[in-house]
């Protein structure tokens, strides 16, 4: 079958690879619906985390369960499924916790930007749908994997409620998903941080109310000018650069909660300028499990459509130019026919 690996800084290319079969009882082979591009495949992309062997890129994925080893028990072949980028059992203390991203037995997806896929600890991970869902929902679907699920988790950890005023820093696709994650959850003011048009209009789309294109400094200033001097009840970080940590937490009212949830590469907090801001963080891979069922209830209802995040539709053998379109931000997130 054809899958992506990614050799090296740029080199990323769709060939011919192995089909996955199950190694493990507790794994399940699926035939995907749709795979896509996440922005976090971007920081191996551009080199900035070392590639010693050729990775099977991958990691958000639904479709349908071709075949399930001997102790899976919980889905069966034909049904359609959603899985979360981290692989949990869903059991142990953290998965009880709410934390299935630090389960005891955690692995991290991959291999699913390719036409069939593995999915090990497949009870805990994986949940069906009542029934085959329509064509038209498979981008939303997809979209509940990781980059809905990790959006909907900066929001719930920088505790949104209802008649907050949210600031989202980033205008990525997780960025634009927190944005759609804080309207569902009822805040009264969204003030979404991006100096792109057509990503200024999707925000606001997702329910933003304010935008601010300013960024560091003069970005935060403005954020306090919009809310009396005050800052953000909440306020959600999706980069994970050092600039825009600092705008997140100084974005943030003293007692607010900033939600992390891009992975931070190169971020040094200072301790003593931490303490005296007293804004909370709480951040990290994105418990996606905790929220799937709730988050494809809503789809399936037609309640949200996240998927509209997908700009760029291609076919699996195009998958080096998606990568290059998100690299050079031509695409906001690309979604890959398989
Ligand atoms: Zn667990």
């Amino acid at each position: 079958m054809l899958g992506t690996m990614l050799y090296g800084p740029r080199d990323v290319r769709c060939e011919e690879v192995p089909e996955p079969r199950i190694l493990k009882p507790t794994d399940a082979i699926i035939r995907l619906a749709a795979a896509c591009i996440c922005g976090s495949d971007l920081w191996p992309y551009r080199g900035l985390n070392e590639i010693t062997s050729p990775l099977a890129m991958g990691h958000e994925y639904c479709g349908v369960v071709e075949e399930i080893g001997d102790a899976v028990t919980t889905v069966r072949p034909g049904q359609f499924v959603v899985g979360s980028f981290c692989l949990s059992d869903n059991t142990c203390p953290h998965c009880r916790f709410g934390f299935q991203s630090s389960c005891e037995q955690r692995e991290f997806m991959t291999g699913a930007q390719a036409r069939y896929a593995r999915v090990p600890l497949a009870d805990g991970t994986l949940v069906a749908t009542p029934e085959i869902p329509e064509d038209d929902l498979i981008p939303s679907l997809l979209a509940t994997s990781d980059v809905l699920g990790t959006g909907w988790y900066a929001a719930d950890a920088a505790r949104v409620q209802s008649g907050s005023t949210v600031v989202v820093v980033g205008d990525g696709a997780v960025g634009l998903m927190g944005v759609l994650a804080a309207n569902q959850m009822g805040a009264g003011r969204i003030i979404a941080m991006s100096g792109h048009k057509t990503r200024q209009n999707l925000a606001i789309e997702f329910g933003a109310t304010d935008i601010v294109s300013e960024r560091g400094d003069a970005g935060v200033a403005q954020v306090r000018a919009l809310t009396g001097n005050i800052g953000a009840d909440a306020v959600l970080e999706c980069v994970g650069l050092e600039e825009s940590m600092r705008q997140a937490i100084n974005c943030a009212r003293p007692g607010a909660m900033v939600g992390y949830v891009g992975v931070p590469h190169g971020v040094n907090l200072d301790g003593q300028a931490m303490f005296f801001s007293q804004v909370g963080m709480l951040g990290g891979p994105a418990p996606v499990r905790r929220f799937l069922p709730y988050l494809m209830d809503l789809v399936l209802e037609r309640r949200i459509n996240p998927g509209k995040v997908f700009d760029l539709t291609l076919p699996l053998v195009d998958v080096a130019e998606g990568y290059r379109a998100m690299d050079e931000r031509r695409a906001i997130k690309t979604m890959l026919r398989v």
